[in-house]
């Protein structure tokens, strides 16, 4: 995913992205020479950016003993401590928080039950004091923290930074998330989907040779499909791109809310699942608890899945449908954007994973649906712990470090971090 730079002088701004991302994609650190071949920059504006990047502690500096005639090599590296990012998950069960370093390491994280919101101004307020606990913890210093991103459950109006009403989320209806955690921390706050943080997460961690157009297949309460192209993510007109949930995989499939039969999300979903396994007696009944309670299914799919690991066939079997239809949606989804990649991940992928590994990417393959002409790639999300959390913080990252023409249009150069709030 080479960038390279331009060198007007009224770019400059971009330039400071374009070499910060060369550098922190080499973590063993990257000569000026190096540096120049990677950006298209002339040495002059290599040098002037280098000597700003160690200027503001973003970047570290060391010469390397001379081995010969000439200057000896100077290696720039990214400084971690140069900046810090704040991640927030919400998840139906659980907030989590985490803090990142500008290598993206997560230096701190902590998890909270979400609140419901019978009362908005509540819910903002424990929200900004689990940010304070995070920051405290983690000895982060405060005025290093770059902002906060939120990932959310759609939809959501990323205009106005407001939690709309996501069915999974069935006491939150437009809630004005980002001004109000904004004003309570006096932090610039991003709001965007869960699964277009996943997204964001990933191209941010990416190898420079990885995939640019992959389709993140997030698996957590519901089900969505967060969309790499060409290297940037898919957010659509009103950020609110990848909900894949209701693409029919089954004409004869139970009905859906929606009133359509054998929507893929309403079959593959945790709770689907473990409502079928109380229907087939894997799960008794009474242990299943209450199927509203976003905890007691996540608890029951636990169970489900333990069966699973001990071979009970009828339980392998619920989750043998759940990942062929997941296929079958994973073809129409790959077809239609011509992807490179699969990318798995969310909360409950983990349990899911050894199954669906062994069945999806086959499964994949063989359908005669499948168009494409090219080989396509299956991986597990490379981001560790909670890709939503982490890569919420990236998007903070994303925003003040990443190189992109949009930013060099929309935003005048001496306010591309203040384009986060
Ligand atoms: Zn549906």
């Amino acid at each position: 995913m080479a960038r390279t730079g331009t060198n007007l002088e009224a770019v400059a701004e971009f330039n400071v992205s374009v070499v910060l991302d060369a550098v922190r994609r080499r973590p063993a650190g990257v000569a000026r020479s190096e540096l120049i071949t990677l950006t298209g920059l002339s040495g002059m504006t290599v040098s002037n950016v280098c000597r700003r990047l160690v200027e503001d502690g973003l970047a570290t500096e060391t010469v390397l003993p001379a081995t010969g005639r000439g200057k000896p090599p100077k290696i720039l590296r990214l400084n971690p401590d140069g900046g810090f990012a704040v991640g927030v998950h919400i998840d139906p069960a659980v907030v989590t928080y985490v803090v990142v370093d500008l290598a993206g390491a997560v230096r701190h994280h902590l998890r909270t039950r979400t609140p419901t919101v019978r009362d908005p101004a509540k819910v903002v307020g424990e929200m900004a004091s689990a940010v304070d606990d995070l920051l405290a913890q983690s000895s982060v210093d405060r005025t290093r923290v770059l902002g906060i991103g939120i990932a959310a459950p759609g939809p959501i109006d990323a205009a106005a930074g407001v939690v709309i009403n996501p069915p999974m989320l069935p006491d939150w209806h437009t809630v004005h998330l980002r001004e109000a955690l904004s004003a309570a921390t006096g932090m610039p706050v991003l709001l965007e989907k869960d699964a277009t943080a996943a997204v964001v997460a990933e191209l941010w961690f990416a190898e420079p040779e990885g995939s640019r157009d992959f389709v993140f297949v997030y698996y957590g309460t519901g089900f969505a499909a967060g969309i790499a192209s060409g290297g940037d993510v898919l957010r659509g007109f009103s950020s609110n791109a990848g909900d894949a949930g209701h693409l029919t995989v089954d004409p004869t499939g139970p009905v859906c809310w929606c009133g359509r039969r054998g929507c893929v999300g309403n079959m593959t979903v945790p709770r689907a699942l473990v409502e079928r396994a109380v229907e087939r007696s894997v799960l008794p009944r009474a242990s299943a608890g209450n199927m509203d309670d976003v905890l007691d299914v996540g608890e029951a799919f636990g169970r489900l899945a333990d069966a699973v690991d001990a071979g009970d066939a009828v339980a392998v079997k619920i989750f043998t449908e759940a990942v062929e239809a997941l296929a079958r949606a994973v073809v129409v989804i790959a077809n239609f954007l011509d992807i490179e990649e699969v990318v798995f991940g969310g909360p409950f992928w983990d349990r899911m994973a050894p199954l669906a590994l062994s069945v999806l990417p086959q499964a994949v393959l063989e359908d005669r649906a499948l168009v494409l002409p090219h080989k396509i790639r299956f991986a597990e999300s490379s981001v560790p712990v909670d890709v939503a959390a982490v890569g919420a913080a990236t998007l903070v990252l994303d925003e003040a470090f990443s190189p992109r023409p949009r930013s060099l249009l929309l935003t005048a150069p001496a306010e591309v971090e203040g384009g986060l709030a």
